[in-house]
């Protein structure tokens, strides 16, 4: 599949911040990782002319089906990632003092810009590593495997299982015995 393009021509863009909002379909998003983007992104673009060049921001907000890290269930989340760019002339060669915050640098060459990589490395660069259904997801027990809820107790003691397995055994027993 050809790869789309969102191009901002951005001899158009003065000082003065324009906002551009537009949606980018999940094939557009063109992820894939171990999640699945499950509907259009919502994006919105902020952009303003800057002295060393142009001043981009994008946040946007997608749908994603997530596994979660703990008890390994499938959920869905409306995924939200923002940030930020400096658009600079000219190719970068090093020595170029970055010291406006954090704010990473992109070099352009031409009066114009594909939006779609960008957007595309800030949603990525911003999924979680260890997702969770829920923060306070309890994942899986490591002895049966059951997925752990919170208030209800749940434990392995090998003592009391064993005498668990007695009371079963001597129920079955009687069982046996009325017979
Ligand atoms: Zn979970
Ligand atoms: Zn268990």
């Amino acid at each position: 599949m050809e790869r789309g393009e969102i191009v901002l021509l951005l001899k158009d863009i003065g000082y003065r911040p324009r906002h551009f909002k537009f949606t980018v379909s999940p094939e557009e998003m063109d992820y894939d990782g171990e999640y699945s983007v499950v509907s259009d992104a919502r994006i919105l673009v902020t952009v303003a002319r800057t002295d060393t060049g142009y001043r981009l921001k994008v946040e946007g907000e997608v749908r994603v089906r997530f596994v979660c890290s703990r008890c390994l269930d499938e959920y869905e989340e409306d995924f939200v990632f923002e940030d930020e760019n400096l658009l600079r002339r000219g190719r970068y060669e090093g020595g170029i003092s970055l010291k406006d915050e954090d704010v990473e640098s992109i070099f352009i060459e031409k009066d114009e810009i594909d939006l779609l990589p960008i957007i595309r490395e800030i949603f990525i660069s911003q999924l979680p590593i260890n997702p969770l259904c829920s923060p306070d997801c309890r994942g899986l027990c490591p002895v049966c495997g059951l997925k752990l809820e919170a208030g209800v107790t749940h434990e392995h003691d090998h003592r009391s299982d064993t005498r668990k397995l007695g009371v079963i055994l001597q129920a079955a027993l009687k069982e046996g015995g009325k017979k």
